[in-house]
């Protein structure tokens, strides 16, 4: 989706308050001579910016208005390294909340809804996002954060909770523990707003079939605002995101060129009005792509594909690279199977093995069910993987997010 005149103003505001204030960005447009952008074409020749510079400019660095003018710090997990600190103006804090609320509205809340968060509060950015959005929207929200199964499903009774926002896994996690004490009917539970963690369609079909509720996706993080920044909509075909805010480009991770609508590639992004740390660029990582055309919903709002994985997830076993969406699809296709799986990657006496762990129930015979699987990784991606099927319920489930794939070489 090219560039708009509108937005490449904001851009070249943005570039203005950059280099103002001699951040890392401000100090690469100065060495490539570059004080502003008339066109689509020079927009492409700007640099990118990657989670490092941000880890680089720890801890205050980012910042770029006065000291005063910020109100707030989120963090982002960083689970390798120094964290990155994002410093949020109160314009900043106030446009997410809008962009929040504009995803509840998107997925038909109202004020007389009753919004349950089970995302963490704190440094991280889910809860609190999460928590203005439905105030900014005038519903009344029951402020859980994560855990303790037991007291969210009594808050989720006796409030009548009607919006539960969670990540997947634990809205599974709560889903199975209802499913368990057989309370659904004393739930009023609508819908679910779930995040920050890509999900299958069969663990999908799981949560909305075992609640009984409509999904909805949404989409952020914390180097952009956090969770908020799109969201699907009740046609559930892609993720409408906010263009008033954000300029979403898909560009091909190896050449770094834009790739067209329709394409699948990383998601960069570049924030159109933040003020407290403008990102210009901003390699994500994520893989996606634009979905050419309108929405049935007629909402004029672009929209993303779903996220099939991050560009270093990629792992290359006995040559070949492969991504975890791609097993996971194969694994799709066996009805007999959880929607549960993990993948470890192991160094072996010279050689790379991949071990695929997956769930079924007690009515299929294990080792016919391993060769199946086995061989229909070998036809589809080229190399045959070592399968080990267990019972429901054996594959580790998280309030937070689950770890699909462990790759033990580098440990
Ligand atoms: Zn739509």
């Amino acid at each position: 989706m090219q560039i708009s005149e509108k937005q490449l103003a904001l851009v070249n505001d943005r570039i203005k308050a950059l280099i103002k204030a001699d951040s890392f960005y401000g100090e690469r447009l100065k060495e490539a001579g570059i004080e502003s952008v008339a066109s689509a074409e020079d927009f492409n020749k700007l640099p990118f910016s990657e989670k490092n510079d941000l880890r680089e400019a720890y801890p205050l660095g980012l910042m770029s208005v006065p000291e005063e003018e910020i109100v707030r710090i989120h963090s982002s997990s960083g689970t390798t390294g120094l964290p990155v600190i994002i410093p949020y103006t109160k314009k900043d804090v106030d446009d997410w909340a809008t962009m929040f609320a504009r995803c509840y509205e998107m997925a038909g809340l109202t004020n007389k809804d009753r919004v349950q968060i089970t995302p963490g509060y704190g440094l991280w950015t889910a809860g609190i996002g999460f928590q203005a959005g439905v105030e900014r929207l005038g519903a009344m929200c029951v402020p859980m954060g994560p855990g303790n199964t037991e007291k969210q499903l009594k808050m989720m009774e006796d409030m009548q909770t009607t919006v539960l926002c969670a990540t997947s896994s634990y809205a599974l996690l709560l889903a199975e523990e209802i499913a368990k004490r057989g309370i659904r009917d004393k739930l009023k539970l609508k819908k679910g707003v779930i995040g920050s963690e890509r999900w299958g369609k069969k663990m999908r079909e799981r949560i909305s079939k075992e609640l009984k509720i409509e999904l909805y996706d949404i989409y952020g993080l914390t180097e952009i605002y956090g969770p908020g920044i799109g969201i699907s909509c009740k046609y559930d075909n892609g993720m409408h995101y906010w263009d008033d805010y954000i300029y979403i480009e898909i560009i091909d991770p190896e050449t770094l060129q834009p790739l067209p609508d329709g394409e699948w590639g990383e998601i960069v992004i570049t924030t159109l009005v933040k003020e407290g740390a403008p990102l210009i660029r901003y390699r994500t990582h994520d893989l996606s792509r634009i979905i050419p055309g309108e929405c049935p919903c007629g909402s004029k709002f672009p929209r993303l594909d779903i996220i099939a994985g991050r560009t270093d997830d990629m792992m290359k076993i006995k040559g070949v690279n492969v991504f975890p969406k791609q097993i996971e699809e194969i694994l799709q296709e066996f009805p007999e199977l959880s929607s549960e799986y993990q993948i470890r990657i192991s160094h072996l006496e010279g050689k790379d093995t991949m071990r695929i762990y997956v769930e079924t129930n007690g009515t299929v015979d294990f080792l016919d069910m391993a060769r199946r699987v086995a061989e229909r990784v070998k036809s589809r991606i080229g190399f045959t993987p070592l399968v080990k099927v267990v019972e429901i319920g054996l594959l580790p489930r998280s309030e937070k997010k689950t770890k699909r794939v462990i790759d033990e070489r580098y440990q």
